[in-house]
């Protein structure tokens, strides 16, 4: 059993921009700041949006920033068995059905309506969903506060397998957390809605929970959310300690003291990093998030 560890997990959709960074460094602050290992996992499944050498570019990035993992890098494209597996077990409890409707006719519907409820035998081209029932899970966040779902009203039965063959988010990311003994993860709170799901599935699936900070939204100075939609500037590895500097700030740090190596300065922010004082609300770059004015 390995001891408690935090993670960081991007897609490799492109490179790492400011906003990912932010993440990036919160929960390796946090881990270090408790004498925890800190993983990186790369979230590979969802094949199409996957951008070659994307994964190598946010690795190099992390490691001139300082951020170096522990043990090796892992996949989700290598725990295909280890998701396969789990899907038996959730059809062996009959939670499973098969579902072809088709995005038109699901526009505008908040949740899914348990249309294709009784569509229990696997059939071609359809999508996997798992039933959801009336269990409130309620959770602590570090950054939110008390978070309280309702299943079937608030999430309604979620796709564990999509019709291209490809496994859910929710699956992939609740097996690999909880089979792999994370107990940390901090996250944006763009997130912040998938992890009541993704703690159900860890209950019925009898695997541990991690507890949870999702991290305020970066956005850029015209309020814009730094994202890879948003086409958010990569971070430049040559201005590591700026982008640095800048995230700290970002968390409420004061002014870090000047001419700091950055694994100096990570030592630093280590010592003072405090959960508790994160921002609650969204945090903004005052300039070009791409480097310094
Ligand atoms: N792979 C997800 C992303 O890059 C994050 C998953 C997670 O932290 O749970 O947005």
């Amino acid at each position: 059993m390995r001891g408690p560890a935090g993670r960081f997990a991007p897609s490799p959709t492109g490179p790492l921009h400011l906003g990912s960074l932010y993440t990036a460094l919160a929960s390796f602050l946090d881990a270090r700041s408790r004498g925890e290992n800190w993983y990186v996992r790369i979230d590979d499944l969802d094949t199409p949006r996957n951008v070659d050498g994307a994964d190598d570019e946010i690795l190099f990035a992390l490691e001139a920033h300082g951020l170096v993992w522990d043990g090796s890098i892992d996949r989700q494209s290598e725990h295909l068995e280890r998701y396969t597996s789990v899907m038996t077990e959730l059809n062996r409890l009959g939670l499973l059905y098969y579902c072809r409707c088709s995005r038109r006719t699901l526009a505008g519907l908040s949740r899914y309506p348990g249309t294709c409820r009784a569509c229990i035998e696997p059939l071609k081209d359809s999508a996997t969903r798992i039933v959801t029932d009336g269990t409130t899970i309620t959770f602590e966040d570090a950054c939110c506060g008390t978070q309280s779902v309702l299943l079937d009203r608030d999430v309604g039965d979620f796709i564990v397998q999509r019709r291209d063959g490809i496994f859910g988010y929710q699956l992939a990311t609740a097996v690999d957390d909880g089979e792999d003994a994370i107990t940390s993860v901090i996250r944006g709170r763009d997130l912040l809605d998938n992890t009541s799901p993704q703690l159900w599935l860890m209950k019925i699936l009898g695997l541990g929970a991690p507890d949870y900070a999702h991290l305020p939204v970066v956005c850029d100075h015209h309020g814009t959310k730094l994202s890879k939609q948003t086409h958010a500037p990569p971070v430049q590895s040559g201005q590591a300690l700026h982008n640095l500097r800048t995230c700290l700030m970002l968390f409420g740090f004061s002014r870090p003291p000047p001419a700091m190596a950055v694994e100096e300065l990570l030592q630093w922010a280590v010592s003072g990093w405090d959960r508790a004082s994160l921002p609650d609300g969204d945090v903004a770059v005052q300039s070009d998030p791409a480097g310094p004015a």
